[in-house]
C-alpha cells in the first residue's frame, strides 16, 4: 500500500497540515481553528470511522465482521458523512469504541483512504463560498499514510489523565452521567487498540512537530501550532 500512497499524494496542489493525535488531545480543537485562520478546508477523518462503526451497529452487525464494515465503508461519501455529523450518536462513547474496532480492519482503512486522499487534493470550498487554500486533515494515520508528503505534521498528545478528564468535561457539559475512573479506563483501552493494531498504528510520523497540550488551554495550543506551521515554507504567505 505504501507504494500506491506516495505516488497518489503527489497528484496534490495545495498545501496539506496532517494532525494526529489520541483521543480528547485537542487535536480537533485545534485543527478546526487552523482551519479558520488560515483559510483551510478541515476534514476530522475519525468521522468516517464512526460513521462507518454507526452504520454497523444501526444494522445490527458486529463492528469487528470486516465484509460487513468494508462494505459500509465502499460506500461512504461525503453527503452520507455530513447527514450523519449531524447525529448525536455519532459523537458517544458506544460509536468510539465500535471505530476503533473498525478501524483495525484493513480492509476499511483501504476504503476509506481514496476519501480522504481526494479530499486532500480536491479541498471544497469554505462555508462563505471561498475556495479553501489547501486543507487541515486530522486523525491518526495522516501524517504517516493518508498524506506521508503533507506540507506540514503536528502530533498532538496529552496525559491520559489531562485526556479523561477534559472528555469527561465535555460528557457532564453534555448533560451525560459520567465517572472519571471509567472515562480514563476507556480512554486507555482505546489508545491500546490505535496504538498496537497491526495496520496504521497511532505513532508520530518522524517528521511531526510533537505539541503535548496537557499544560496548553486552546489559544496556547494554536499559537504553539502556528508558530511551527509558519516555518514551513508553504504556509509562510498564509
Ligand atoms: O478521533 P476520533 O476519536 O473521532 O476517532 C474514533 C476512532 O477512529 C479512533 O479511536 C481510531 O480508532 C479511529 N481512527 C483511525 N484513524 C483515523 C481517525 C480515527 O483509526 N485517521
Amino acid at each position: 500500500m505504501s507504494d500506491a500512497t506516495s505516488a497518489e499524494t503527489s497528484a496534490r496542489k495545495c498545501p496539506v497540515i496532517a494532525i494526529d493525535g489520541p483521543a480528547a488531545s485537542g487535536k480537533g480543537t485545534l485543527s478546526r481553528r487552523l482551519a479558520a485562520e488560515l483559510g483551510l478546508a478541515h476534514l476530522d477523518t475519525g468521522s468516517l470511522y464512526r460513521a462507518v462503526a454507526l452504520l454497523l451497529l444501526r444494522a445490527g452487525s458486529d463492528p469487528g465482521d470486516g465484509v460487513a464494515a468494508a462494505s459500509e465503508a465502499m460506500t461512504l461519501t461525503p453527503g452520507k458523512v455530513a447527514d450523519l455529523s449531524k447525529d448525536p450518536a455519532l459523537r458517544n462513547d458506544a460509536t468510539a469504541a465500535a471505530a476503533s474496532r473498525v478501524s483495525a480492519i484493513s480492509a476499511v482503512r483501504e476504503a476509506l483512504l481514496d476519501f480522504q486522499r481526494e479530499f486532500a487534493e480536491q479541498p471544497p470550498a469554505l462555508a462563505d463560498g471561498t475556495p479553501a487554500k489547501g486543507a487541515v486533515l486530522d486523525g491518526r494515520d495522516i501524517g504517516t499514510v493518508i498524506c506521508p508528503d503533507a506540507e506540514a505534521k503536528l502530533f498532538v498528545t496529552a496525559s491520559t489523565e489531562v485526556r479523561a478528564q477534559r472528555r469527561l468535561n465535555e460528557l457532564q457539559g453534555r448533560g451525560v452521567p459520567a465517572i472519571y475512573e471509567n472515562v480514563l479506563e476507556e480512554m486507555k483501552d482505546r489508545d491500546a487498540r490505535d496504538s498496537q493494531r497491526e495496520v496504521s498504528p497511532l505513532v508520530p510520523a518522524a517528521d511531526a512537530f510533537l505539541l503535548d497540550t496537557s499544560a496548553l488551554d486552546a489559544d496556547q495550543a494554536l499559537h504553539a501550532a502556528l508558530t511551527f506551521i509558519r516555518t514551513r515554507p508553504a504556509f509562510k504567505d498564509l
